[in-house]
């Protein structure tokens, strides 16, 4: 005999990867949209009139998100105003194909879309910089250049909010990730809902509790248009044994993604660790810990011919830090540092050690 939809007794066609639970198709994409949307009303995520930035990359995670947000913005009548808003990180073969992605989607949902190159903002693209430094701390320079420009784009598009597509799985792994590394400081910030402060664009996960393997079973059933394709450049083998670790715990138990990201808040409630005292780069404005911001750091560095100085903490760098501070305060009144000259006037905020 058939299994029965939970739901509404129906033949089920799937069983619910979060709580594995039979449901028919109809049932699972209410289930499935009516907890993004309980997720987004009792974190109040959202204001009426509010421009929100969909940070959109072509993927899995991102094209649902758009799809999610105009529909329960239709549905519910959040009076959002919605973009689409893509970083170019100048990756030939997987970018520029992902954004063609992006761009479709822009005219399935009829949404505006902004798209900034890191070649634009920083004179850098990711292939160069590969080229440079290689396959090491690539992802480093990135994740930061990346945050950065997702800031400027909404700060461009007069964004209030950036939302992002990260969800249960991504935020379980960083858990994990964090906990391995002992940087029990983090925790708070990667398992918060909502993450900015006074003067900062904030940003918002409404797929914080929503498990990655009913986002590609919603985004297979409703046949939405997205790119598969892995970045070219990915070593990241930390984040992957934290994966397949994670994936394993599921199988055991699906609860498992759920209770770390609790555990997670719990232990970043109790923890009370100082995060470093915020101040602005003194070459572009952007938020910073210290005299310059990460990017500019390590734009100094890929200028310089010397990128390796821009990662992580030694003597000789804290020296070159010093004179590239003393420079940007020179060249203060005439123009800036070499690179992200495109981007200096544009006086946007956002914690340097954001998760992501
Ligand atoms: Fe950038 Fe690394 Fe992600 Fe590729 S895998 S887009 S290089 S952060
Ligand atoms: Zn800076």
């Amino acid at each position: 005999m058939p299994t029965e939809c939970v739901e509404c007794g129906k033949r089920a066609i799937l069983k619910r990867p979060k709580n594995r639970k039979a449901l028919c198709k109809d049932c699972f994409y209410s289930v499935f949209e009516y907890e993004i949307h309980e997720t987004i009303t009792k974190n109040r995520l959202f204001k009426p009139g509010e421009t929100i930035a969909i940070g959109a990359s072509g993927g899995k995670d991102s094209t649902v998100l758009a799809h999610i947000m105009k529909l329960l913005n239709d549905r519910y009548d959040y009076g959002l105003n919605l973009v689409l808003l893509s970083i170019d990180e100048g990756i030939s073969g997987y970018r520029d194909d992902s954004l063609e992605t992006v761009k479709r989607n822009q005219i399935q949902y009829s949404l505006p879309l902004k798209i900034l190159s890191y070649q634009e903002l920083y004179g850098w693209t990711m292939d160069a910089i590969v080229k440079e430094i290689g396959m090491k701390n690539n992802c480093t320079f990135c994740g930061v250049f990346r945050r950065q420009a997702l800031d400027r784009g909404a700060a461009m598009l007069k964004c209030d909010k950036i939302v992002t597509g990260h969800n249960a799985d991504d935020i379980a792994e960083t858990v994990i990730m964090n906990i391995l590394r002992g940087d029990i400081a983090r925790l708070g910030r990667c398992t918060s809902i909502s993450t900015g402060s006074e003067g900062m664009i904030s940003r918002c996960k409404p797929f914080k509790y929503t498990y990655e393997k009913e986002i590609v079973m919603y985004a297979h059933f409703k046949k939405l248009d997205y790119f598969t394709t892995e970045c070219i450049y990915s070593p990241n083998a930390y984040r992957g044994h934290a994966r397949t670790f994670l994936k394993d715990l599921e199988k055991i138990r699906p609860r498992a993604i759920l209770d770390i990201i609790t555990s997670g808040e719990d232990m970043a409630i109790k923890e009370e660790v100082r995060m470093p005292i915020q101040s602005t780069c003194q070459n572009c404005g952007y938020i910073a810990s210290s005299e310059l911001c990460k990017a500019c750091i390590m734009l100094d560095g890929l200028n310089r011919g010397r990128p390796e100085l821009s990662i992580g903490k030694n003597n000789k760098r804290k020296k070159i830090l010093k004179m590239t501070a003393e420079k940007a305060k020179e060249a203060g009144k005439n123009g800036k540092l070499n690179g992200a000259n495109a981007v200096h006037d544009i006086s946007v905020s956002q914690d340097v050690e954001n998760m992501f």
